[in-house]
């Protein structure tokens, strides 16, 4: 997958007719080029430091405008919170343990007999990037 950068992403979010200000580049930035996945709210605390009366609608309207434009990922990590990831790091899915919240990583190919499946069966082309999967570890399975 080509790597995403905020060059990139910010000439299609202009080609797409959204204005680019300097608050808004430097939320691109900074999730774009983080190895983590990172939630709206960790960005506005970021982009605060240097734009103080940025809004955190501001912050949040502009992930959307990453997710819809296929740069992002939008998950759910467990958290309550969306975590955002770009979407050339997120070639992995999430296993989350709800008894004792641990969160694995898992490769991307674990859904390919699914996806092959869809085709199949229902001539259906699946997205399924980063997916947050829920359940018990094997820790608290053995202590249970
Ligand atoms: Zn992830
Ligand atoms: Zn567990």
């Amino acid at each position: 997958m080509e790597p995403v950068t905020a060059e990139r992403a910010a000439r299609s979010l202009q080609d797409l007719g959204y204005r680019l200000t300097p608050q808004r580049i430097m939320i691109l930035e900074a999730v774009l080029e983080s190895d983590d996945h990172v939630t709206a709210e960790d960005l506005y605390e970021q982009v605060k430091t240097r734009y103080p009366h940025i809004s955190f609608s501001t912050v949040y309207r502009t992930m959307e405008l990453l997710r819809d434009a296929g740069f992002v990922t939008q998950t759910d990590l467990g958290g309550g919170r969306w975590q955002y990831h770009p979407v050339d790091k997120a070639t992995h899915h999430h296993l989350i343990c709800q008894g004792c919240g641990h969160v694995a990583e898992v490769e991307e190919g674990v859904f390919a007999g699914l996806q092959r499946e869809l085709r199949e069966r229902h001539g259906f082309d699946a997205t399924l990037t980063h997916f947050a999967i829920f359940g018990r570890c094997g820790n608290c399975r053995k202590a249970s």
